[in-house]
């Protein structure tokens, strides 16, 4: 596929080349987490083995270097999310708590009684359950935006969905169970017109195509480090610098104050206000490693290859007899989302894994989005930029094999 050389960036990731149940690993489950290359591993044993050290405290060497890888995470995660300002991100844990943060901090001040938020059927319930708990709590009301049959957001339904009530939109920048992709650019300035603001949620985006967040004119964008060959633990916030300002501190502590007494409390400026305690610093060595590995790949080239192996994949998995994929909108990232006649998809799963094969099965916790297909679970393989043909004929091969054993008995 093109000039991207995915075995190159194949021996990069140590895990691709082990066995499991004595079968060479076919990891398509990059839905649920990516693999890692040997320079996140590298990263994180550094820290930990020659590295320890707090970070912006301490007046010696090694606090120094901590500070500095720190903050240099911080200035990769801006760079990969075209942010202008790394002061404009937050280290969270990852997109959910990024989304936590946002409801609230920003919720608790901005939302009040009748005021909505828009969250989109394909939303994660990591994008939808934070707001229906400040929803509660604030006496707003959450308004659901409709899919069509083919996975793409029913943009009429959102036109006339938008409103003067309108305060937030929650919005996925590609669904982890339809892969479909949002125009996220032109809902946002819809969003706008209102004044209601924009949660962009890039957790399955940041790993698979360039974001742009000046671009989309997002208002928060949050993803994860261990969905990009990241760590776990260790994600950002991305917020425009007024609206990150105009929050309230969420949780309090050490590194986010100013100065503290006990008549009175002031707090640091962004991001280090919203960053309570002492951050995940071996994590954003791992993020800051993985993110420098992503941003020097040809994305362009790792793009296409997605997207020639999602094409191929589609074309593959339709030639199983009985297999329904459910979502197909054009433009989608590589999630490939399907029902096998005759098999439930956990069992399905299991069947697969006995043969190598890594696949997510179950409500991928996006329960309204199956729902509006009618459906409970699914089995989804999804693809990254390090897969190959030859794991989807893996996996293709072994979905024949089932079908047809069910078919026979
Ligand atoms: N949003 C989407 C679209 C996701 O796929 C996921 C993870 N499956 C999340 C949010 C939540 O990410 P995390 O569990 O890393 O916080």
């Amino acid at each position: 596929t093109g000039c991207f050389d995915v075995e190159a960036v194949r021996r990069d990731f140590p895990q691709l080349h082990r066995e499991v149940n004595g079968r060479p690993l076919v990891w398509l489950d990059n839905g649920a987490t990516t693999l890692k290359p040997r320079q996140v591993v590298e990263a994180v044993g550094e820290h930990y083995a020659s590295g320890t050290s707090n970070v912006h405290r301490g007046a010696h060497a090694l606090a120094k270097q901590a500070t500095q890888i720190y903050e240099e995470g911080r200035a990769e995660a801006a760079k990969v999310l075209g942010a202008p300002d790394p002061d404009e991100i937050v280290f969270v844990r990852g997109t959910t708590e990024a989304v936590n943060l946002v409801a609230q901090t920003w919720g608790r001040a901005n939302l009040g009684v009748g005021d909505e938020i828009l969250v989109s059927a394909a939303e994660h319930h990591s994008n939808l359950v934070p707001w229906q708990l400040i929803a509660k709590e604030r006496r707003a009301r959450i308004v659901p935006v409709p899919l069509l049959p083919d996975g793409q957001l029913d943009q009429d339904a959102y036109r006339d969905l938008l409103g003067f009530r309108t305060k937030l939109v929650a919005l996925t920048h590609a669904s982890n169970v339809l892969g479909t992709v949002p125009p996220v650019a032109e809902m946002t300035a819809l969003a706008h017109r209102y004044g209601a603001k924009v949660l962009v949620d890039g957790a399955q985006a940041v790993a698979h195509f360039p974001v742009d967040v000046t671009a989309l004119d997002a208002d928060f964008y949050a993803f994860s480090g261990h969905k990009v060959f990241g760590p776990t633990g260790i994600g950002a916030l991305y917020g425009k610098r007024e609206l990150l300002e105009a929050m309230p501190p969420w949780q309090g502590g050490g590194n986010m104050i100013d100065s503290v007494s006990f008549d009175e409390t002031s707090y640091a400026p962004v991001p280090h206000r919203l960053e309570a305690g002492t951050g995940h610093i071996g994590g954003v060595a791992g993020l800051r490693a993985a993110l420098r590995y992503l941003s020097g790949l040809d994305r362009r080239a790792a793009t296409a290859h997605e997207e020639q192996l999602t094409a191929y994949a589609t074309a593959a998995l339709r030639t199983v007899p009985g297999l329904r994929l459910i979502g197909e909108a054009p433009g989608k990232i590589g999630v490939l989302t399907f029902l096998l006649a005759g098999t439930d998809p956990i069992a399905l799963a299991g069947a697969l894994d006995q043969q190598g094969i890594a696949i997510r099965a179950g409500h991928h916790c996006a329960q309204p989005a199956l729902a509006a297909y009618g459906l409970q679970a699914a089995a989804r393989a999804s693809l990254a930029l390090y897969n190959t043909v030859q794991d989807v004929d893996s996996l293709v091969a072994a979905l024949q094999g089932i079908q047809a054993e069910a078919a026979a008995s």
